[in-house]
């Protein structure tokens, strides 16, 4: 440790530490560049895959780029478009393809299909049938809906601050039991029903849990007030832009330019397979097409998930083990597969009912290569399907996963579909209720530079681009020289 970082009363990232950092996907690539932009001299990348990019990952296939991993960018990711811009790394897609908005979808064994806005209404309607909500004229539902947007920013700022940082601020025991809530009993207390409509797409489509378990804290970190007036104007007609976006030559390539240009250490097909901490040191060794390596440095910054660190540490402490033991998650599957013709009215199409309690999984989402590239070939369709499960990878996943997007691509219609490529993710990785409740994840953000060992990554804060680079952001403005 240098003498600077001795000096400060919490722990210190110092100038001069010989820095490793575990895992180069979003977050550890753009921890590098910001570290190296700040004076750094000296970081290293482990990453166990040939490349970096980690759930960013976009794949080529007859000269086109599908995502297989992080796929869309809202406006408000300014970090991640600071970082398109100044490394001029492609241009931002408005999907021009063959019908733009995206269509949802009801499974019940026959497809249903309704254009957004009808699934919006049906939604409404049943929350009418409910009785969640009285029957109302459109305008008297519009003033509704901007009343419970303003309660809904007002409970946003009261649970997590205005840092503008994911878990900037640290939360009251009153205020942490309350992020620790399933988000519908929170919504139906601050009256936010006219919303759940909203919620079920933002948030569960995107693969971001079932609003009925899933905890305030998550539904407030994604649904920041950017996005939610993005989503509600373009909803009313008042803005045209979509909400989202994608990047031309794939969200992949914009970490692997940043790490090429600024030179950044990474040492590929490296895994780290274990770390042990010594009073002055910390020992990293590595394995490398079968040989292993021991590499002595000041700090460890792991990116990968928690309790994936908290396995690789030799003598976890209690804290950690606890931290590690906190986390739930869930699994992603991205198919990209080929069929004989696209049966389905829009580029993009989501079957719905998976996002609702007791469903195990299904095709939550197809994404057809027309969608950005119209000129992609009409005849044969290839497009990347999504399913989700709101629970971790299991060993037998793969094989259930196949056999169900086998059946529910049928039932919409495909014919001679041919997968070319799977991939499954663990996603989401979170912490449970109980733990949020107990504020485990602010406390693990205070023990940060502990026994010279840093937590970063999608599970420390949220899953995405946005919230792992504020975090990376939050990290260095508090620990950093
Ligand atoms: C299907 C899917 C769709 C998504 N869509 C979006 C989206 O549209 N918008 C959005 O903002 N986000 C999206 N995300 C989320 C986004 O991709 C993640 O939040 C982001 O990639 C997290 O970055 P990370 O660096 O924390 O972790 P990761 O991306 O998981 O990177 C961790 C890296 O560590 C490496 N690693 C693991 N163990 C070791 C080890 N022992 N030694 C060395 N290296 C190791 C891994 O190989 C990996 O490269 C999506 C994710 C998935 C899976």
């Amino acid at each position: 440790m240098t003498i600077a970082s001795m000096e400060f009363g919490r722990n210190r990232l110092g100038k001069g530490d010989r820095i490793a950092i575990v895992g180069a996907g979003p977050a550890g690539v753009h921890l590098a560049h910001l570290l190296k932009r700040r004076g750094y001299r000296s970081v290293t990348l482990f990453e166990r895959e040939p490349g970096v990019g980690g759930r960013a990952m976009s794949v080529r296939h007859d000269g086109f780029v599908h995502e297989m991993g992080a796929c869309y960018i809202p406006e408000h990711y300014h970090e991640f478009r600071r970082l398109v811009r100044e490394y001029d790394v492609g241009a931002f897609d408005t999907p021009k393809g063959h019908d733009r908005s995206i269509y949802t979808s009801e499974f019940d064994g026959t497809m249903r299909e309704y254009p957004i806005a009808a699934y919006g209404e049906r939604l409404m309607e049943g929350l009418v049938r409910s009785g969640e909500l009285g029957r109302a004229s459109k305008v008297s539902r519009l003033v509704q809906l901007l009343a419970a947007i303003r309660r809904y920013f007002r409970l946003r700022t009261r649970l997590l601050g205005d840092s503008g940082y994911p878990l900037g601020v640290t939360p009251s025991t009153a205020a942490a039991a309350e992020l620790a809530r399933p988000f519908l009993d929170v919504a139906r207390e601050h009256r936010l029903q006219v919303m759940l409509p909203y919620f079920r797409l933002a948030q569960s489509a995107q693969g971001y849990g079932i609003l009925e378990t899933i905890p305030t804290l998550y539904v407030l970190l994604w649904n920041v007030p950017d996005l939610v007036t993005a989503f509600i104007k373009n909803r009313l007609g008042i803005a045209r832009r979509p909400v989202f976006r994608m990047l031309d030559v794939g969200i992949q390539s914009v970490f692997a330019r940043v790490a090429t240009a600024d030179g950044v250490d990474v040492r590929a097909n490296t895994a780290v397979a274990s770390v042990h901490r010594e009073d002055d040191r910390v020992r990293i060794n590595t394995v490398s097409a079968g040989r292993t390596e021991v590499h002595d440095v000041d700090q460890v910054i792991f990116t990968i998930d928690l309790p994936d660190t908290v396995r690789l540490i030799g003598k976890p402490t209690a804290m950690e083990r606890d931290t590690a033991s906190a986390i739930t998650g869930s699994t992603f599957v991205t198919t990209l597969f080929e069929a004989d013709r696209w049966p389905v009215a829009a580029g993009i199409a989501y079957v719905i009912d998976p996002f609702r309690p007791g469903s195990t999984f299904g095709v939550s989402g197809l994404r057809d290569v027309r969608y950005r590239f119209p000129e992609a070939s009409a005849a044969r369709c290839a497009a990347v399907a999504y399913q989700y499960a709101d629970r971790l990878p299991d060993p037998a996943g793969e094989t259930a996963f196949a056999a169900r997007f086998d059946s529910e691509m049928a039932t919409l219609g495909f014919t001679g579909v041919h997968a070319i490529q799977r991939k499954e993710w663990p996603y989401f990785l979170r912490f449970t209720g109980e733990s949020i409740a107990r504020g485990v994840p602010w406390r693990l953000f205070e023990s940060q530079g502990t026994q010279r060992t840093w937590y970063a990554g999608s599970s420390a804060c949220f899953e995405s681009l946005n919230d792992v680079m504020r975090y990376n952001l939050l990290l260095l403005e508090r620990y950093a020289e």
